[in-house]
């Protein structure tokens, strides 16, 4: 065989091989050149990034879509077993605002060591996550470029629907582990743009969430982006501005703590209600971290609260069905738009109760009702009803002559959407967020107690959706010692 003949097979091998890319390959090969070499990317063993940033407060701002409240993140460091499936982050985050929790720092460990997620405590104490949220973080670990593209350059991945979209290009990769992501490059530069993964979120239901790279450099012959920001469909959830980052340098042990890998995975407990007699006619119903009110009317039962999620809202209907059977729970006042107390509005639409919210809410409460939940279907995705909503601009008095509750718009700090619930011949105020007494820090209660002294209400007693029933010179004594804010 002569030199001349040998070339051109070799040609027509590298043909047959350019030949049988598909298109999709053919991007995904692009963003490898584009991030170093498919070599050069494969020999990444670590990447250590260190920055600061913005975490936003999705589903607990002001008002419902705001993205006003943030926290300053500073000391982030996230470090990352590329071939091992592991990465570790580490933050310090400060509120710009005021939350409920006070305003120090907080300092956060999370870690993902491939199926187990765990936290670890500023006491250094390691505890396992659930799975659900290990999931979400096994996700997060593909959305960077140097693991995206690493999975999708593996032959058994599977790349479909290439499609162009505002200058990138859009692969659908599916791991061989039969974990899916969407891949963006950019048209020219070939770098990616953005890589995203489909998730469950219990008040969202079916979402994409999002991880968006820009300013890259070099950092020892591989591309890496110096800002990252993470959304959950549009909303901004939080951004990363990168100071200083490493490849194949000591990232430590990044393996799941012991306390953690061998705990079993936390499962949901099923909810526990409680049943307290505030008065005749009215109850709280309590027995977890968020409770409920129920008020009963002459031919039907009033709920204050559907929080949380399914299970809870189930369970705390279920109870107001067991304490008055015969009466049906025809209404769920929602007492602010937050995802904690509003986590189980969808169930209770499903089991047929008219929602009452501040008018400010509506929007939200109609979106969150339309919703597709399938990738994990909640009551409301498997029973579909309509919404029934009644909203609240004003003070709103309900009342059938044998009970009377009064119905106001209490906006502050925490929410602009707030309502809270004065019963005249009780003489108790039901309220949410504003006051916890027996938490240690409360944020809201001086200015609760001054908007309160303003209604001029006769109050004895304070029914908190969160922690124990107390007299109103609890309130006063709290609310003094309160934080001015
Ligand atoms: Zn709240
Ligand atoms: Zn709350």
């Amino acid at each position: 065989m002569n030199c001349h003949r040998s070339l051109a097979l070799l040609t027509v091998v590298m043909l047959t091989a350019c030949a049988r890319q598909t298109p999709e390959q053919q991007i995904v090969h692009d963003a490898a050149a584009a991030l170093g070499g498919v070599e050069r990317l494969q020999a990444v063993s670590t990447v250590v990034i260190e920055g600061e940033g913005t975490q936003y407060n999705l589903g607990q701002d002001v008002v419902p879509n705001a993205s006003g409240q943030m926290f300053a993140m500073t000391e982030y460091k996230r470090a990352i077993d590329v071939a091992g499936e592991r990465a570790r982050t580490e933050l310090v985050r400060v509120p710009k605002f005021t939350y409920w929790q006070g305003l120090a720092a907080q300092r956060q460990i999370q870690g993902i060591d491939k199926a187990i997620g765990y936290n670890v405590a500023p006491s250094g104490t390691a505890s396992r996550i659930g799975q659900a949220a290990a999931d979400d973080r096994r996700a997060e670990l593909l959305r960077y470029p140097i693991t995206a593209v690493r999975a999708a350059l593996d032959p058994a991945a599977r790349l479909t629907n290439l499609r162009v979209e505002d200058g990138q290009s859009l692969v659908e990769v599916l791991t061989s582990d039969g974990r899916a992501f969407t891949l963006a490059v950019d048209e020219a530069t070939k770098l990616p743009t953005r890589v995203a993964t489909a998730a469950n979120h219990v008040n969202l239901g079916d979402v994409v969430v999002s991880t968006a790279f820009a300013e890259y450099q070099n950092v020892d012959g591989v591309q890496l982006p110096a800002r990252l920001t993470t959304r959950t469909d549009d909303f901004t959830t939080g951004e990363v501005r990168v100071t200083r980052q490493a490849v194949d340098t000591d990232t430590g042990d990044l393996a799941a703590p012991a306390a953690a890998a061998s705990a079993a995975v936390p499962a949901p407990q099923p909810p526990t209600v409680t049943v307290e007699e505030v008065s005749r006619g009215v109850w709280l119903l309590a027995g977890g971290s968020h409770h409920s009110a129920l008020i009963e009317f002459a031919d039907h039962l009033l709920l204050i609260d559907a929080p949380q999620n399914d299970a809870r809202a189930l369970a705390v209907i279920a109870k107001a069905r067991e304490l008055r059977p015969g009466k049906p729970v025809t209404h769920v006042v929602n007492s602010h738009h937050h995802f904690d107390h509003s986590g189980g509005i969808r169930a209770a639409v499903a089991e047929g109760l008219t929602v009452i919210t501040h008018q400010g809410n509506a929007a939200f409460i109609e979106d969150i009702v339309k919703r597709p939940h399938t990738r994990v279907p909640d009551a409301l995705a498997k029973n579909p009803k309509p919404l029934k909503i009644e909203t609240v601009s004003d003070e709103k008095v309900i009342t059938d002559g044998t009970m009377t509750v009064h119905l106001y718009p209490a906006p502050g700090e925490h929410s602009e959407t707030m309502l809270m619930a004065y019963l005249p011949r009780e003489r108790a105020l039901v309220v949410i967020d504003l006051y916890e007494p027996g938490e240690g820090v409360h944020m809201f209660a001086a200015r609760f107690l001054e908007d309160l002294e303003k209604r001029n209400l006769r109050v004895d007693r304070i029914v908190p959706l969160h922690g124990k029933i107390v007299p109103y010179a609890q309130l006063v004594k709290d609310a003094t010692a309160a934080p001015a804010s």
